[in-house]
């Protein structure tokens, strides 16, 4: 993988479209003093996420825009567009033979970055160039007035910038992302131990009223089903009674006396005679009793 091209348009000295081709190995840019080669590495720190004004020397974000000169009007807009040949496949996950990262700014704007003309945030356009050893920081590039801080540089400081040149950030950044994960982990992991421990103080006093509700259950059972027995020998008692109130009543209805022929006759008539006072009646054999209760 390496850079093809720098593409500038707006930037600082670059008011009109130029495209800067790199070829494999070594390139150089050759210019008088002045003629604009740091403007093309600092192109690269900006169009790769920089945020410090000061990396790229300037004051303010807005000072990368053409500022005018003597014949030509500050621009509002800018672009730098870096061309990667991804043939080898360093970046597995894009798919194509070459991959184009660009930022854009416009005067007082907030700026836009893409990733194959696709808009993406900063944080992903970072990541995929520390993927590369192009991550924040950008080690690799040494800036202007940046070769004496080198020098100077304490052992630990230089060693940083070598590993870094020599691509081994993205691994650094893949561990320190799988400690923070790692570390995310154990606290969910602690949390989840704090849970259990809490459920289990609570799981016996559950136990006891599943159990007190599990013999509630079949106590209610139990007092329907003789509830139930109550009834049905309730049900039995009273149908015997009625049975024996029925069978009274119809022996009772049987030895009533009925209306006959010789009853009517025997009916006093208008008296006669003294003589035919009546006597006290004799009872006749088969006749009615005089019985008045009904009841049993
Ligand atoms: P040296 O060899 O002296 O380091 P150089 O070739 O690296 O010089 P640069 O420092 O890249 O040159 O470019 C400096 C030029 O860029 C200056 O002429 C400066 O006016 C111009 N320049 C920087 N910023 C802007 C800007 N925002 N708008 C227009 N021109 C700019």
């Amino acid at each position: 993988m390496h850079l093809k091209a720098v593409k500038l348009r707006g930037f600082k000295s670059f008011v009109d479209p130029v495209e800067v081709r790199l070829e494999p190995g070594v390139a150089v840019v050759v210019g008088p003093n002045g003629s604009g080669k740091s403007n093309i590495s600092d192109s690269i720190l900006w169009a790769t996420g920089s945020l410090s004004p000061h990396e790229l020397r300037a004051e303010k974000p807005d000072d990368v825009l053409f500022a005018g000169s003597a014949g030509r009007k500050p621009v509002d807009f800018c672009e730098v567009e870096l061309v990667f040949d991804n043939d080898d496949g360093t970046w597995a996950e894009l798919p194509f033979a070459e991959v184009s990262l660009t930022r854009r700014l416009h005067r007082g704007g907030e700026g836009q970055y893409l990733v194959n003309r696709a808009a993406v945030r900063r944080i992903d356009l970072v990541e995929l160039l520390s993927d590369v050893g192009l991550g924040g920081g950008l080690r690799s590039i040494i800036s202007q007035g940046s070769v004496e801080t080198v020098l100077s540089a304490k052992p630990s400081e230089r060693r940083t910038l070598v590993e870094e040149a020599a691509g081994l950030g993205r691994f650094k950044l893949r561990r320190h992302r799988a400690e923070l994960k790692l570390a995310r982990v154990a606290t969910q992991v602690e949390r989840a131990r704090d849970l259990e421990a809490e459920v289990r103080k609570r799981l016996r006093p559950l136990a006891l009223q599943a159990s007190a509700a599990e013999r509630a259950e079949k106590l209610g059972e139990e007092v329907k089903r003789l509830q139930a027995s109550i009834a049905s020998l309730d049900l039995a008692s009273l149908s015997e009674r009625r049975a024996g109130a029925e069978r009274r009543r119809a022996r009772s209805t049987a030895c009533a006396p009925r209306p006959s022929a010789s009853a009517s006759a025997a009916r006093p008539r208008k008296r006669s005679s003294p003589s035919s006072k009546p006597g006290p009646q004799r009872p006749r054999p088969g006749g009615a009793r005089t019985r008045t209760s009904s009841s049993s």
